[in-house]
């Protein structure tokens, strides 16, 4: 785990031995299912450790979770980067949301195998899971990668930020066009766009950014719409 470990480091996070041993675990396991399930396209070793655990790890850039607080990883999939960060910052408390019931399998056997706790897995669609009351407003950080373009994400996502709580996604390539259609979204949601922080860090010449949008109110009660709907009829 040796880029993991030099990434990590330049991230300013050290990792300790049984840190990096999980991270070993981790992708071993991932290599594993990844053969009955599709869960990542991306399996040799260096790929992952920079494409999937840097990847995740990068979200230290914006913010350095601290203590025990509250995040949620929507849309989730093999676990990122929900599970890479947790393992970075162990004191965190972590739920995985995830809409495929296969790869919730994959989540909970992982959690097992790496010990990790305050871990939880859920099931199910971020249009309905956001409207139950224990999930509403409830996190400090909600994280999300890969899931849907910007304008759909800030709908599935923020109903779960609390007040002051923020959102960070991982995005790819020129995203001007994308931030530009989901400012009227993030206002409609009672939020307010903080900043996009380019990731210029060696290991990604891809033009990579996280954006970063924080909850200023609670979001009206209709949001997120019904299933489908953010995706079909983008907010604004
Ligand atoms: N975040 C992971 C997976 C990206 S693939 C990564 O970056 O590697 C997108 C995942 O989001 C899929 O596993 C899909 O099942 C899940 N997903 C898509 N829409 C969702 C929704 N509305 N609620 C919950 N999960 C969703």
């Amino acid at each position: 785990m040796e880029l993991i470990d030099k990434g990590a480091r330049n991230l300013g996070i050290a990792l300790s031995e049984k840190q990096l041993a999980q991270f070993q675990t981790y992708y071993e396991e991932l290599v594993v299912w990844n053969q009955q399930m599709n869960l990542t396209a991306i399996t040799a070793i260096d790929a992952v450790q920079i494409n999937h655990f840097l990847d995740s790890l990068t979200v230290s850039l914006v913010y350095q979770p601290e203590g025990k607080i509250k995040a949620l990883d929507v849309g989730t999939g093999a676990g990122f980067p929900g599970i890479p960060l947790k393992i970075a910052f162990p004191e965190m408390h972590l739920v995985l949301l995830e809409a495929t019931g296969k790869k919730v399998l994959f989540l909970q056997h992982i959690r097992e195998k790496l010990c990790l706790e305050n871990v939880q897995v859920i099931t199910g669609r971020a249009e309905e899971v956001a409207h139950q009351f224990r999930y509403r407003a409830a996190f400090d950080l909600v994280l999300s990668r890969a899931v849907a373009p910007l304008v759909t994400l800030v709908e599935y996502t923020l109903p779960f930020c609390r007040m002051d709580g923020l959102l960070i996604a991982h995005k790819k390539g020129d995203i001007k066009s994308e931030i530009e259609q989901a400012k009227p979204a993030i206002n409609i949601l009672k939020a307010r766009l903080l900043e996009v922080k380019p990731v210029n860090l060696p290991e990604f010449p891809d033009n990579r950014s996280l954006v970063v949008v924080k909850q200023l109110a609670p979001v009206p009660a209709l949001y997120p719409r019904q299933s489908g709907l953010p995706v079909k009829k983008p907010l604004g």
